[in-house]
């Protein structure tokens, strides 16, 4: 993988880690419980956890504090803000699994990576931040469509201070052509890679491949 990436795939490599470490344990069933509500659009609290997996309300407040500490989601207030890969409110990037109900991603590299979480057939609609022109990319089977054919992927290279889905997440965008990434890289001020729709599914199945193994 291209090496201005180094740091995120650190970030990752941590996180997927974790989840192994936690994988038997009955706080990756709750981190399984939110992914599912909300790959099917369905939002998700700490009490619906709680009566759904028979788990006391204050200890499933407990796993969902920790899972926030271990940035696998956000839990704030009291309220699950998101979980990567999806964000609980309307992004660029809408989702659809199947035939199940719309839900979002929290950046174009979790929307690609839903695909090998899931194990289902996914259509991704979203745009380009620069011309506003629709984008799609329809995971079939094994064929993979993309509209307009040569819509790439463009994220920051900076290095990730707080957490991802606060810091990198809103600027990891499809663009329609790579001349759009570079006007937008001049727009926003600050340095960016892009990557090819090839590459960013690899690294979207990196990430999320195995978030949902049991
Ligand atoms: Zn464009």
């Amino acid at each position: 993988m291209k090496k201005e990436l180094k740091n995120l795939i650190e970030q990752v490599e941590k996180k997927k880690k974790y989840l192994a470490s936690i994988r038997q344990m009955q706080i990756a069933s709750v981190h399984r419980f939110i992914l599912y509500s909300l790959s099917k659009g369905q939002l998700v609290e700490s009490h619906d956890i709680a009566n759904n997996l028979n788990i006391d309300i204050g200890i499933t407040t407990k796993h969902l504090q920790t899972l926030d500490e271990k940035d696998i989601i956000k839990f704030k207030e009291g309220k699950i803000k998101s979980a990567y890969p999806f964000a609980t409110k309307p992004t660029r990037h809408e989702v659809k699994i199947a035939n199940q109900n719309r839900t979002f991603a929290l950046c174009a590299i979790d929307a690609l990576g839903i695909p090998s979480m899931m194990r289902k057939d996914v259509l991704v609609t979203s745009s380009c931040p620069y011309c506003e022109r629709s984008i799609t990319i329809e995971f079939k089977g094994e064929k993979i469509t993309t509209k307009p054919n040569n819509s790439i992927v463009w994220q920051p290279t900076k290095k990730i201070e707080g957490k991802v889905a606060d810091d990198l997440c809103p600027h990891i965008d499809f663009f329609c052509n790579t001349k759009h990434a570079g006007s937008w890289q001049e727009k926003v001020g600050y340095e960016g890679i892009s990557l090819s729709l090839e590459e960013s599914i690899e690294i979207g199945k990196f990430i999320f491949g195995g978030f949902l193994k049991e």
